[in-house]
């Protein structure tokens, strides 16, 4: 950030008086530009028989890898909600949300993900702008080595060692954090 979205004009990225880290503030009308994590939500959602729901990206980052639907949180909308509208955005399906079972914090990119269960209404699904492909999975079929994102791979390995367990564990993960934060 460079201005002010209040005023227009220059911000500083210094320690506010009584805070403890730097923020972009306002050389002008002092406000303080706080910038918070972002949520990632998504649901892995099953079908009768067993199956996975998973979405070939049609979109970069990682165009062409496999993923179960997820995208950035809306204002007004619970984590639950929010996976189910990415399910439709992403795979035209319908699904029903259940427990949420991952939470994996991402420091370094300032993303926290939250991952539900969820069960297909009906077996339904297609290709969407946003992947290029949608397919129901077997566990013998995810393509572990074509998984767009550590997040991903990480819920779906605990997704399938829960059922190979028949329990519904819940689990959380803390991804690496980085030495420097970018104030851009
Ligand atoms: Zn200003």
């Amino acid at each position: 950030m460079k201005f002010c979205s209040e005023c227009g004009q220059p911000v500083e990225f210094r320690v506010p008086e009584g805070d403890h880290f730097s923020r972009h503030v306002c050389s002008a009308c002092a406000t303080v530009h706080y910038r918070n994590p972002k949520v990632i939500v998504g649901c892995i959602p099953e079908w009768d028989d067993g199956r996975i729901l998973m979405c070939r990206r049609n979109i970069e980052p990682r165009l062409g890898w496999w993923t179960f639907p997820a995208g950035f949180m809306e204002l007004g909308e619970t984590s639950g909600e929010g996976a189910a509208r990415e399910t439709l955005e992403e795979a035209r399906a319908e699904v029903t949300i259940g427990k949420l079972f991952v939470v994996i914090n991402a420091p370094s990119i300032g993303q926290v993900y939250l991952v539900h269960r969820a069960r297909m209404l009906h077996p339904g699904h297609g290709p969407t702008p946003e992947s290029s492909e949608t397919r129901l999975m077997t566990e013998a079929e995810i393509p572990w080595t074509e998984i767009a994102f550590p997040t991903v791979y990480h819920s779906l390995r605990y997704y399938f060692e829960d059922r190979r367990g028949n329990t519904e564990g819940f689990h959380m993960l803390n991804l690496p954090h980085r030495t420097t934060l970018s104030p851009d």
